[in-house]
């Protein structure tokens, strides 16, 4: 640092409130000095400015700012802060910064490591600085926000338009349903299913197909009272018609209807599809759109099955399959706690007279139901929904449970996909065992059904059956189709002939089922079967039976069946 230099600008001083340019006309005039000296009023150094560094802030933004339009005036300012150059911004606002805030408006003198004045910056200048940056970076924001709101909802129309008829699709369906909903006026939810349009497509080739749909789609957007149209796929359509009258909206859907069949043409060729018109109403017939379009497809369904034509929703129509649900709900949780009921009826030994066993059938006392559901209701249900081998069982250990209380054998009724676990057979074991029984006290009823699936797996397994002494018999003999092959077919005791043999109608007598009836009790003496007839419901039956040397017989006339544990308390006599 050259002292002399300096000292030489004694000879014009700066004063507070001069320019930056000052400074730089300093240097100008001392080519050789490296410190511009700064004074005060009275003409006190008070502080220098370094060439070199001087240079360099003039060069950069600090700098520009200085030359620009600052004053020095801060360096002689009493209140002025210094600020390291590295310093972030942010650091200004921090502690004091706001109970000093005049030194916002005062400014700050950036100086280096050393102390040196390297530049001005006034409190104003870096708010309006960072007010700059911010409100460009707010711009930005806002401009890239809606240029992507922009791009999102081209990119949600594409995703909800049908592409063929540019109706909006299922997602934007539900999404108008939705609005008109929260508008809480009544409306209908439409849906169309065109009739035949498969063949159509087939006779006249896909293109004449897609401008039927195109035509269609129209017709249905253009209809009076459409609010909202969809295609939700193939050749189906929703729409959203306001409603008028309730008592008009039945001619509405006809004329909708009328209006989808009006003939379209495609080429030189003029073709007519056929229409299901199914509706749901808002807000009665379901409180959420999924639901309301459910309800409406629902309707479509129906009408679609009786023909085609419109149809409004029905709850106790189209939900029948809902009611099964429930029923099946309710029936697993009664297999599982042993409320199915076993009920015996009574097998006669034909040749004795004497009650030589029972058949075990299941029963559903109390259900709750306003009838109680019947076995041939509840035991499809429950082979469906996979609970018949734990209803088998719950029934099974119920009459093992109260044996030896009924006569004879207890014949069980099994389903067929029971034997195709390869446990059955181990089971019943561990059962009879627990209950002191022996295999000859049991008899498995088995339909022809049985050999749908894996034939040999239940052959085995009836043969592991038979193995612990429980015999095994055909059941409902003469319904199927297969019968007579399953005689050879499947390790056998016991035929029982359907009842439809045993009492036939008169009408069935005529095309011979009372000749079937004899030839199968033939047949099965032959094969070395027992035979048993089901559905004896009169003394002449009976006796016609006994003639015929059928084995046994069972019926209302013999005995009905009976529950084996009584539902109901029994009336006790008091004296
Ligand atoms: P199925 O095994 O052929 O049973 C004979 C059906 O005829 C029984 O009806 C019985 O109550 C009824 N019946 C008995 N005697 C007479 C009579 O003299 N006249 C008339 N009209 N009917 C008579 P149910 O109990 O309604 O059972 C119907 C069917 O449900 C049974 O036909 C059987 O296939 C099935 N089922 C019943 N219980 C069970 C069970 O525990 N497990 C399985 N897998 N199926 C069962
Ligand atoms: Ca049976
Ligand atoms: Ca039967």
């Amino acid at each position: 640092m050259k002292l002399a230099d300096s000292l030489i600008i004694d000879a014009r001083p700066l004063l507070p409130g001069d320019c930056g340019e000052d400074v730089i006309g300093f240097f100008q005039t001392y080519p050789n000095a490296s410190l511009c000296p700064i004074v005060d009023a009275q003409r006190q150094v008070v502080g220098h400015v370094s060439r070199v560094k001087f240079q360099n802030r003039v060069a950069q933004p600090f700098g520009r700012t200085f030359v620009e339009r600052k004053t020095v005036k801060d360096l002689t300012e009493p209140q002025s802060r210094s600020l390291l150059r590295n310093a972030q911004l942010e650091t200004l606002f921090e502690g004091d910064a706001f109970e000093t805030a005049h030194l916002i408006q005062d400014g700050f003198v950036v100086v280096d490591d050393d102390g040196l004045y390297a530049g001005l910056v006034t409190g104003i200048g870096v708010l309006a600085a960072l007010n700059e940056l911010a409100s460009g970076l707010v711009a930005d924001l806002k401009r890239e926000v809606a240029e992507r709101r922009r791009a999102e909802e081209r990119i949600r129309r594409l995703a909800e338009t049908d592409p063929l008829t540019g109706l909006g699709n299922r997602r934007a369906y539900l999404r108008s349903i939705e609005g008109a909903m929260d508008r809480d006026a009544p409306f209908a939810c439409v849906f169309i299913d065109l009739d035949r349009f498969k063949s159509l497509n087939d006779q006249y080739g896909h293109a004449a197909g897609d401008a039927v749909l195109v035509e269609v789609s129209k017709r249905v957007r253009d209809f009076k009272s459409t609010l909202a149209s969809a295609r939700l796929g193939g050749d189906e359509f929703a729409l959203i018609l306001s409603q008028p009258e309730p008592s008009s909206v039945a001619l509405m859907m006809a004329e909708l209807h009328d209006c989808v069949l009006r003939p379209v043409s495609v080429g030189n060729a003029c073709v007519t599809v056929g229409a299901s018109i199914g509706w749901a109403e808002f807000p009665g017939d379901a409180t959420t759109p999924a639901q309301l379009l459910h309800a409406a497809d629902k309707a479509m369904l129906r009408i679609k099955a009786a023909g085609g034509g419109t149809t409004r929703f029905n709850e106790t129509l189209d939900f029948a399959d809902l009611n099964r649900t429930k029923l099946e709900t309710q029936l697993r949780a009664a297999v599982f706690a042993d409320a199915i009921k076993p009920a015996l009826q009574p097998v006669a030994d034909l040749h004795t007279g004497e009650i030589v066993g029972h058949e075990v059938f299941a029963r559903w006392p109390n259900s709750g139901f306003s009838h109680d559901p019947s076995p041939s209701a509840f035991i499809p249900i429950a082979e469906r929904a996979a609970f018949i081998d734990p209803l088998f069982w719950s029934i099974a250990r119920q009459v093992f449970d109260a044996h030896p209380t009924p006569q004879g054998f207890l014949a069980l009724n099994v389903s067929p996909s029971q034997l195709n676990a390869t446990a059955f057979a181990a089971r019943m074991q561990i059962a009879l065992e627990e209950f002191g029984l022996s295999g000859e006290q049991i008899e498995l009823e088995v339909t022809e059904n049985v050999l749908v699936r894996d034939g040999d797996a239940v052959v085995r397994t009836l043969n592991q059956l038979r193995d612990l002494g429980v015999r095994i018999c055909l059941d409902d003999f003469g319904t199927g189709y297969a019968s007579l092959a399953m005689l050879t077919r499947l390790p056998l005791d016991k035929v029982k002939i359907d009842s439809c043999f045993v009492a036939p109608s008169e009408e069935h007598q005529k095309h011979g089922e009372g000749q079937i009836l004899e030839a199968t009790i033939a047949l099965c003496r032959k094969l070395g079967f027992q035979s048993c007839a089901e559905g004896v419901e009169d003394q002449q039956t009976l006796d016609r039976l006994r003639d015929l040397g059928c084995d046994l017989a069972q019926g209302y006339f013999i005995g009905r069946p009976a529950l084996l544990v009584p539902d109901r308390p029994r009336r006790v006599a008091v004296a």
